[in-house]
């Protein structure tokens, strides 16, 4: 009676083998959609008119918007720095945008950081950095090294779109900061050939990744360096927007266009391979608008990338993960950039697998209502080459310039129009001692940033040379 046993042996064995990916026992995957100088009033949930999103619109929809989402750094590279390690960047000294230095293991995030995918590497998670990287260039500061097990993209700052654009072999073939914009794009190691629109490249590869990882817990960092300058748009996209008069704005539109057909790959592709359920998906900019240049519109709020003012750090942001995060939910209290690894250390059964103290926080018992209290009481900025500082306590910012402090109630003047310093002196008080305090814990820049590139290129003659020339 061979075939009852063989039988048994299936009912006994079958449940043992059942699979360890289902929704119900294994962490959330994270997929983290950076965009890069997109203004706060540019995505449909935030009220943007004229360029349709509705695909980073039905992200937010299905989860919680934040009205009041801060990253910690008005420009690119320290805000990664921050987001990606969970911890104020001036933790560790990297206060300042890092110059593109191939040649110098310094430039860029220190060793002892720990980024999202090394945390989530110790629990299992495989990752891929797709796109913007700006964190270091050199050989020991790269996305394989740094935590990802696949990386597709590039190391600077930002890049040219169309393939015909960027034809420098590799990184040695660069002779100044912004010639990097040039270069060939890497897989892993390895310099590619590339032949569509770079926002249509970086969304085909998230696409890809996902299917490529959906047996794992996995980490998607999709880092669009879209819509930051130059602007450059395919007709594809640009054709969509025939009533946008002004050129520049017309083509930031059609550059937000293409990343927001991307984000729909993106939830479709996670909807076809059942992924949808358990996946943190998260949107949101590396910095405010520079209006100025790319065309962007940071809608009621003051100032512009760079600036302390709301324009600055106030990003457009949301998340969603459907059963966890309630759908339509909008929370007004302050968040930060630096919670999205605080929230995906919150997720793993065996407690947070991160070894530095995170800034950040687990989000969720907040969206959830089950945690008391607010996720931040007070958040901090720093810039150290304008001796400039920020604080935000409640609705309470102040903002300490060279030639004095700013104190606005973001309660009754989101535009930061009516400075109270004079009215109330003993809350700026108050706040300039808990940013004292705050600074006391903060290391001074390791490097030096892209404000310095004369003086850095002539300490370091060798800066674009090939090792071994
Ligand atoms: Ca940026």
């Amino acid at each position: 009676m061979r075939f009852p046993l063989l039988l048994l042996f299936l009912v006994l064995i079958l449940p043992a083998c059942k699979s360890p990916q289902t929704s119900t026992d294994r962490p959330p995957n994270l997929v983290l959609i950076l965009v890069d100088d997109l203004g706060y009033g540019d995505v449909g949930f935030n009220g943007c008119q004229d360029i349709p999103t509705p695909h980073i619109d039905r992200l937010a929809a299905a989860g919680v918007i934040f009205t009041n989402g801060y990253v910690s750094y008005p420009v690119c590279g320290p805000s990664r720095a921050g987001l990606i390690t969970g911890r104020y960047q001036d933790r560790f000294g990297f206060s300042r945008n890092p110059l593109f230095a191939p040649n110098d293991p310094d430039m860029g995030l220190p060793v002892a950081e720990e980024t999202i995918a090394e945390v989530l590497h110790k629990v299992g998670y495989k990752s891929a950095a797709l796109g913007k990287w700006h964190l270091g260039a050199h050989e020991s500061q790269r996305p394989l090294v740094q935590g990802f097990d696949d990386f597709f993209g590039f190391l600077t700052g930002g890049h040219r779109y169309f393939p015909k654009d960027y034809t420098l072999a590799d990184e040695y073939e660069v002779n100044s900061q912004y010639a990097a914009y040039r270069t060939k794009l890497l897989r892993n190691e390895t310099r590619i050939e590339e032949t569509e629109y770079l926002t249509d490249a970086l969304s085909r590869e998230a696409v890809n990744y996902i299917e490529k990882y959906q047996g794992n817990p996995f980490f998607i960092y999709l880092a669009y360096n879209a819509p930051h300058a130059p602007m450059e748009a395919t007709d594809k996209y640009l054709d969509r927007f025939p009533h946008i008069e002004n050129k520049r704005r017309r083509t930031y539109a059609a550059m937000v266009s293409a990343v927001d057909d991307g984000v729909g790959r993106i939830l479709d592709q996670l909807e076809a391979l059942h992924l949808e359920e358990n996946t943190l998906v998260v949107f949101l900019s590396d910095n405010g608008g520079p209006e100025h240049v790319n065309g962007s519109d940071n809608g009621a709020l003051r100032g512009r990338k760079g600036d302390l003012f709301e324009g600055g750090i106030r990003v457009p942001y949301a998340m969603k993960w459907p059963g966890e995060i309630p759908a339509g939910l909008r929370y007004d209290e302050m968040v930060s950039s630096l919670d999205i690894l605080g929230t995906m250390a919150g997720q793993q059964a065996g407690g947070n697998p991160a070894k530095n103290p995170l800034d950040g926080v687990d989000l969720l018992p907040f969206l959830k209502g089950a945690a008391d209290g607010l996720p931040h009481n007070q958040l901090f900025w720093k810039k150290v080459d304008q001796q400039r500082h920020a604080i935000r306590r409640g609705t309470d910012k102040l903002i300490s310039f060279q030639d004095g402090p700013q104190l606005y109630d973001l309660g009754e003047d989101i535009g930061e129009a009516n400075n109270l310093v004079e009215q109330q002196a003993a809350k700026v008080k108050g706040l300039e001692e808990a940013w004292e305090a705050w600074n006391a814990n903060n290391q001074d820049p390791v490097f030096l940033g892209l404000l310095q590139d004369s003086l850095y290129s002539t300490l370091h003659p060798n800066r674009f040379t090939r090792p071994n020339d």
